[in-house]
């Protein structure tokens, strides 16, 4: 018979439905069942599940779960909401993603160098006036976090000629790009770079991260891209920020509350782009192909891909 995997989501179900078809068509050999559609002897039978913000209660109804692999990128509830001792915690890490998300990262960076906001303002106010154009290679852009993220859309930014700069957690090295590490290096990148991207996990040590004294010791007439988690950036600063003029426009596809509540001044605001969190979505089914390959691999000969690190939090 085949074997059972628990997939455990809080999501609608359609969304559920659509998960299921994707990795049942990538994983034949496996049974994917619902969480709710589990028996007694599934459960106790089940070593991984494949998750997507995941009910820890459910979780924790199948004991002898070794590890769980999530469909999301980002792990930071999951994180907060299993218990230490609980099962390993694989993330996904899918190079397609990679890819969207660099395309995302060129975009937005591309709305900003070409002065698209102030286009459309002048537009609507029928004025004819041109703007000096900088060369990309006159344009420093900062990529916050140079992880599996971060480093592709280093790559596509110089392919395009922008001038790159990085900060990581370790200071990883990437050719082409200056990078910076510890929190005097991210002091230097955000006074140098005209572009800031934002591309790292929310942790307990990115939380609250670009502040209001970070965010105005951004270079005059900077702009900021967020496409990693909303918390990392303290929004009332970045308003403050705008509107005294010190920051140019901010491109933010994450915030504190999901989705953006109606009342948020973000919606409204001149120098702010919102977008519903768009910038890397999930391809469902290279993202089947990679669980599956994991699945197949731990079954095969009992590997589990690297985990996320419970106590740095990503
Ligand atoms: P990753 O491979 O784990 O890379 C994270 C990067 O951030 C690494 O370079 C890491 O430094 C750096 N970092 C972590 N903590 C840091 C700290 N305290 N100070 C400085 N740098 C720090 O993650 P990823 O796959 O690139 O994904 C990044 C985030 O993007 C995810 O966590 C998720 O929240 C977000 N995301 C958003 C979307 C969307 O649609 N908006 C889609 C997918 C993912 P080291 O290199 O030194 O470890």
């Amino acid at each position: 018979m085949n074997t059972t995997i628990p997939f455990v989501a809080r999501t609608d179900e359609d969304d559920r439905d659509t998960w299921l078809e994707a990795l049942g068509t990538a994983m034949p050999s496996y049974r994917i069942k619902p969480f709710e559609e589990l028996s007694e002897d599934d459960r106790a039978a089940a070593r991984v599940a494949i998750v997507a913000d995941p009910d820890p209660a459910d979780l924790a109804l199948l004991p002898n779960l070794e590890w769980v692999h999530s469909l999301w990128a980002g792990v930071e509830r999951i994180v907060a909401e299993l218990p230490v001792d609980g099962p390993k915690i694989v993330r996904l890490e899918d190079p397609q993603m990679a890819k969207t998300m660099a395309e995302a990262v060129l975009a937005w960076t591309l709305y900003l160098h070409r002065d698209m906001p102030l286009y459309r303002r002048q537009q609507e106010a029928r004025e004819w006036k041109m703007h000096e154009l900088p060369l990309p290679s006159q344009r420093n852009v900062g990529i916050l976090g140079l992880g599996n993220l971060g480093r592709v859309a280093a790559g596509r930014l110089l392919e395009q000629e922008f001038n790159v700069c990085g900060w990581s957690r370790s200071g990883t090295r990437m050719e082409g790009v200056e990078t910076f590490g510890g929190s005097e290096g991210l002091d230097r990148l955000l006074a140098k770079a005209d572009i800031i991207v934002v591309l790292m996990p929310l942790t307990g040590e990115t939380r609250g991260l670009l502040d209001a004294s970070r965010l105005s010791g951004m270079k005059p007439g900077a702009s900021l891209i967020n496409f990693a988690r909303g918390p990392i950036v303290d929004t009332r600063a970045l308003l403050e920020q705008l509107d005294r003029g010190h920051l140019n426009h901010a491109v933010l596809d994450v915030f504190d509350r999901e989705p953006l509540p109606h009342d948020s001044p973000l919606w409204s605001h001149p120098a702010v782009t919102v977008l519903p969190h768009i910038s890397g979505p999930t391809n469902r089914t290279t993202a089947s192909a990679i669980v599956a390959r994991n699945i197949a691999a731990y079954f095969a000969n009992g590997t589990i891909p690297d985990g996320v690190d419970r106590l740095r939090g990503y």
